[in-house]
């Protein structure tokens, strides 16, 4: 069922776009130029291209539980680096969202095995629990989006390629759909 419901969306998505720009296939085939480099969480509810309505092609995207940035991540990096060297980006876009499962799961102190080392790295992104306990999970996705903001400051691909490209932190609220910008405010 699932199957047959790809299939009959990816026909749709086909034909709309051929409505739309007959060659519109072809232009995709010459290659991508991204303009965007975006760091989304992998949360089904907040895909970057569709909250912005992003055609194909404007994107260039990685994502994870939680939208995290650590030097160790060689995927992460990877894509860094591929963004910054080949596609030249023009903007690096970190993009938290509110009711994130990934800083819930930290913030509650979730401790799943197989859980456990990216949560610990999404818990150092947050403030320290012992010391404050009354914070909204929505200040609490906010602060993630700031922590990842200085990790990319910090990161030695970015410091070596990624002077005078423009760095945004936004919040997506899953709730109403606004795009919030955190940094630089
Ligand atoms: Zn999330």
């Amino acid at each position: 069922m699932q199957n047959l419901e790809l299939r009959k969306r990816n026909e749709e998505f086909i034909r709309e776009m051929k409505e739309y720009d007959p060659t519109f296939f072809d232009e995709l085939k010459k290659g991508q130029a991204p303009e965007f480099f975006v760091l989304s969480c992998s949360d089904s509810r907040v895909s970057p291209s569709v909250v912005t309505q992003m055609p194909l092609g404007h994107m260039f995207v990685h994502r994870n539980i939680a939208n995290q940035i650590s030097i160790e991540d060689e995927s992460f990096s990877a894509s860094l680096s591929y963004a910054l060297r080949h596609l030249n980006v023009k903007v690096i876009v970190i993009k938290g969202h509110t009711d994130c499962g990934g800083v819930k799961a930290a913030w509650s102190g979730n401790n799943e095995e197989e859980l456990r080392g990216w949560i610990g790295k999404v818990r150092k992104s947050l403030p320290d629990h012992n010391l404050l306990k009354d914070v909204s999970m929505d200040e609490l996705t906010r602060e993630n989006v700031l922590s990842q903001v200085k990790h990319l400051q910090q990161h030695p691909i970015y410091k070596k390629y990624g002077q005078g490209v423009q760095m945004i932190g936004c919040l997506f609220h899953v709730e109403s759909g606004e795009l919030e910008r955190v940094y630089p405010l």
